[in-house]
């Protein structure tokens, strides 16, 4: 078997028993980087060299004995988590040759577990997207491809994409994202693997460029619903440095994914059945569920009311929060400086935010600081938090019902570029199934369970109570041993 082949958890027990070296792993997977990026475009920056040396690094560990849980595992960091001496650009030009001093919570969780980074993912700017096109540093290929016409290049959703990108093509074991109204779930589904956002504060923010605070949580991809549990694992647990991080015990997920499902309630929300979704989601939601009942689960019929108004919400209190975030790109603190020989301060301020943001990040900023504006806060910003507390509530209803809810994970399968991308309405449809999750802080999984009739992968999502991301391993490990899905893209290391 080549090494890329292995899942993470598969080679973590290779490594334990001594069948492969991380050095071996780690080279099968910079040799399968250098030969697919150029293609894809999954990586920002490829830090090859400073991987080989950490995988060496790893095996000397382990010949030591004490091997960490993620030792000599190479994984994709996406490039909106700060690295310490490794360039972070946010996919943005204003953060271009940004190098920052300091290590995120969780890479730096991640290296205290042992594992190996192979680079920096490509994503939408500020991680403002579906399609990781509005990157500044270009689009990511989708490594999948439609039956009828192979030629299209499709996205990888976003704004992850890089990372989905680089676990479905076998270029990284795993890989970590950030999903702020669907950024994990939505390329995870379109590039058939698994990822989860967990709970809002169950991974600490520190170090993490931010996009919308409130909303904004880290998370893993893997190829299987396991692999996601143990790069959660190490990715979790209070930070000091994050007051929104939480002070909860981090349990062992990964035991959760042989839990039964058998007698938990599964909620299907009525609201989630949407005029034009294509029948091949409507069946596979229905095939989702009837995988569950047939493992022990009773399906439940629920209501969450406000769903409607999720998108509007999303799209009121993201941008808002994003203006206030990205208000700290002033030319001065970090990245990019552009001003003229007499500029004042104002001056530089507009040449350099002009200059350094893209398309998209400029129509968010202006949307957010419309919204906050006197005049218009109470009719927006606030009516939206009122709606948000409403989105909320509908779930805590619902908890009294059911333990998990299955919905479809997006709305389509992935689309080609230049298909959605003209129409900005249109691109913020995608989320429809993700967002709600995000207002309501509630941990979201997208796993892949079928395929499209263009042979493309479709993902389902299950969403869990707050805190109990056990229950959404146990319901996601349900449905992918059912799903026994075991499509590959056409664009991936060894093929
Ligand atoms: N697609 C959504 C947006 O454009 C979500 C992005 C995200 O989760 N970071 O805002």
């Amino acid at each position: 078997m080549h090494p890329t082949e292995f899942t993470l958890a598969g080679a973590v027990a290779a490594l334990e028993e001594g069948v492969i070296s991380s050095e071996e792993l780690t080279r099968a997977h910079v040799e399968a980087v250098e030969a697919l990026n150029p293609r894809l475009n999954a990586f920002i920056t490829v830090t090859s060299e400073q991987a080989m040396a950490a995988a060496k690094a790893s095996d000397a560990k382990r010949q030591r004995g004490d091997a960490g849980p993620l030792e000599g595992i190479p994984i994709a960091i996406k490039d909106l988590f700060c690295t310490e001496g490794v360039q972070t650009t946010a996919a943005s030009k204003i953060l271009g040759g940004f190098i920052p001093p300091y290590e995120s919570t969780v890479t730096s969780r991640l290296k205290r577990d042992g594992a190996v980074f192979l680079g920096k993912a490509n994503l939408d700017e500020f991680a403002m997207g579906s399609s990781n096109l509005t990157s500044a540093y270009g689009g990511v290929a989708n490594p999948w491809s439609r039956r009828n016409d192979p030629d299209v290049r499709l996205v990888p959703g976003g704004s992850s994409g890089g990372s989905a990108a680089a676990v479905a093509a076998r270029m990284a074991l795993g890989a970590t994202g950030t999903d702020t109204g669907g950024s994990i779930r939505q390329p995870a589904a379109f590039c058939g693997i698994a990822g989860i956002k967990p709970t809002y504060g169950r991974c600490s923010r520190f170090g993490i460029v931010a996009f919308a605070s409130s909303l904004d949580q880290a998370g893993p991809f893997g190829r299987t619903v396991e692999d996601c549990a143990i790069l959660l694992r190490s990715m979790a647990g209070h930070d000091p440095k994050d007051s929104t991080s939480a002070d909860r015990p981090v349990p062992d997920f990964a035991k959760a994914c042989g839990r039964s499902v058998k007698g938990l309630r599964i909620g299907v929300p009525k609201e989630y059945r949407l005029d034009g979704t294509p029948p091949e989601i409507e069946k596979l939601w229905r095939q989702g569920l009837d995988w569950l009942r047939e493992a022990g689960a009773e399906i439940v019929d629920i209501s969450l009311p406000h769903t409607k108004y999720a998108l509007p919400t999303y799209y009121i209190v993201a941008p808002a929060e994003a203006s206030s975030n990205l208000a700290r790109y002033d030319g001065v603190r970090f990245g990019l400086r552009v001003a003229e020989q007499n500029s004042d301060l104002r001056d530089l301020y507009e040449r350099t935010r002009a200059a350094g943001f893209g398309q998209e990040v400029r129509r968010r900023i202006m949307i957010g600081t419309y919204v906050l504006s006197a005049g218009y806060y109470d009719a927006y910003y606030l009516k939206a938090q009122k709606v948000r507390a409403l989105i909320a509530r509908d779930f805590r209803e619902a908890w009294g019902k059911v333990d998990a809810i299955l919905t479809p994970a997006t709305p389509s399968a992935a689309f080609a570029e230049g298909e959605n991308t003209d129409d900005p309405i249109k691109m913020y449809l995608n989320d429809v199934f993700t967002v709600t999750a995000n207002l309501a802080g509630l941990p979201g999984l997208s796993v892949p369970a079928g395929l499209d009739p263009q042979g493309l992968p479709l993902g389902l999502q299950v969403i869990g109570r707050p805190f109990d991301e056990e229950t959404v391993f146990a319901v996601g490990a349900a449905i992918e041993r059912a799903a026994d899905f075991r499509a590959v893209p056409s664009m991936r290391a060894g093929a």
